[in-house]
């Protein structure tokens, strides 16, 4: 069994749907399918004016909203019995969606209104298969995908309850399943966070130990460097997860951080396909490494860079120790480090305690910020005994002032910092030098 993800753009439209339908249809797998495309946002909205006791803005969200998704069913189905059941399926969730706009609204409301998206595109699409012939059956995402205290994902709730869940459909041609939706520890309706679908899908894989997992959006699979950017980039054929993990997080945007470790630690590849495209390759994730090749290039925007510069540090034990607290206390993440035997330069992106952070860095040395810096990632197997990929990663960025270079944390990734007006550049000349000659 494979599992399917469709994400917002490829179920966003009648049309689209009908193309998904074909993509799914013939062989019994698990597909998970994200909201329609702004939907999620436009629940968002909704429940920012109900938090604002504004139940007129919310009730215009809605109202320009189900029109929308009544709009589709004309295109979408052709029966008059299917139309009506979807009809049926609309105004079941917007009725319930209106019924937040008269009571007190919380964090808890709210995760219920964003859950409704997930729920409608399912639906949608569960109904047209069965208008086609095709024994397509809903599998509730709230019955079995499940957060524990800490909210992260219950692996052995979610095996357990999904695995029941198919028995009981034996004879059933097709699984349908909403991505990102789920419940926490108390029951209570939750999400595996925005952008959560690529997760629940990988999520379901390992619970089913599936073939694969694939990830279908509207690109040729991942790219060796950022094509909005740089000229003449080209679509990775092969990834390993730790490779896919650092792009993932360094701002290619086609696929959640989150989604590379169910799979990782299953051992079950993720294929990145292109619905627009259904028979290109597209990329294939899994732990296979090639032998020291330089993949792809990603870069993180909007980072600050702080220098903690001490005579102190020199021989000192705990000055480390001291600086990352200082991060921790302000809830800080880190990005990148290096280090010198009188400083220490860290990343930020969260620039939210900046100067409570300088602040109390003080104390322990002469502090500088550089602010509006890009982190610029190399990727691959780019482990220290394979010789020469540092000269030329350096060798590239030759007319660029970099700020921080890091490697040797990981075997899989270079970092280098620049300046934001520097990106551009920096890319460009990294692609020419590594992909393009
Ligand atoms: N619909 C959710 C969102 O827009 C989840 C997803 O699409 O992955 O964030
Ligand atoms: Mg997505």
């Amino acid at each position: 069994m494979k599992v399917l993800k469709f994400g917002g753009t490829s179920v966003g439209s009648a049309q689209r749907m009908k193309g998904v339908a074909k993509l799914i249809t013939g062989e019994r797998n698990i597909v998970v399918l994200s909201a329609m495309s702004g939907t999620t946002n436009s629940l968002v909205e909704i429940s920012d004016y109900l938090y604002k006791k504004n139940p007129d803005g919310a009730n215009e969200v809605i109202n320009k909203l189900a029109q929308k998704y009544y709009g589709h069913i004309e295109e979408l189905y052709s029966t008059d019995e299917y139309k009506q059941k979807a009809k049926e399926l609309i105004k079941h969730h917007f009725d319930y969606i209106r019924t937040f706009t008269k009571d007190l609204f919380t964090l808890f409301e709210e995760k219920v209104v964003l859950a409704q998206g997930e729920l409608i595109s399912t639906g949608m699409m569960n109904l047209y298969l069965n208008e086609c012939g095709v024994n397509s059956v809903l599998l509730p995402a709230l019955d079995y995908m499940r957060t524990d205290k800490n909210a992260e994902p219950d692996p052995v709730y979610i095996k357990e309850k999904l695995v029941k869940l198919l028995d009981e459909h034996k004879d059933a041609d097709l699984f349908i399943t909403q991505g990102y939706i789920c419940r926490n520890a108390y029951g209570e309706i939750d999400n595996l966070q925005r952008g959560g679908s690529d997760y629940s899908a990988s999520l379901i894989g390992a619970a089913i130990g599936a073939e694969e997992i694939q990830i279908w959006t509207d690109i040729d699979g991942m790219h060796n460097n950022d094509p909005r950017i740089v000229e003449k980039t080209s679509p990775v054929r092969h990834l390993h997860f730790e490779e896919a993990a650092e792009l993932a997080y360094f701002g290619a945007k086609i696929l959640h951080p989150t989604c590379i470790l169910p799979a990782k630690l299953n051992n079950i590849p993720v294929r990145l396909l292109n619905t627009m495209q259904p028979e290109a390759p597209g990329t294939m994730i899994s732990n296979m490494t090639e032998k020291g090749k330089i993949k792809a290039v990603a870069a993180k925007d909007n980072i600050t860079a702080i220098k903690i510069k001490s005579g102190r540090m020199l021989l000192a034990t705990g000055f480390l120790r001291k600086v990352f607290e200082i991060f921790e206390n302000y809830q800080t993440p880190i990005d990148m480090v290096t280090t010198s035997e009188v400083g220490v330069s860290v990343t930020i992106d969260n620039r939210k305690h900046l100067e409570e952070i300088v602040d109390d860095l003080k104390k322990y040395g002469t502090v500088t910020v550089d602010e509006d810096m890009v982190i610029v990632c190399v990727v691959g197997d780019l482990e220290w005994d394979n010789v020469g990929f540092e000269a030329r990663i350096v060798q590239a960025m030759k007319d660029v002032p970099v700020r921080m270079i890091s490697y040797g944390g990981s075997n899989y990734n270079v970092s280098l910092l620049v300046k934001a007006s520097d990106k551009t550049r920096a890319l460009q000349a990294l692609s020419d030098h590594l992909f393009n000659n």
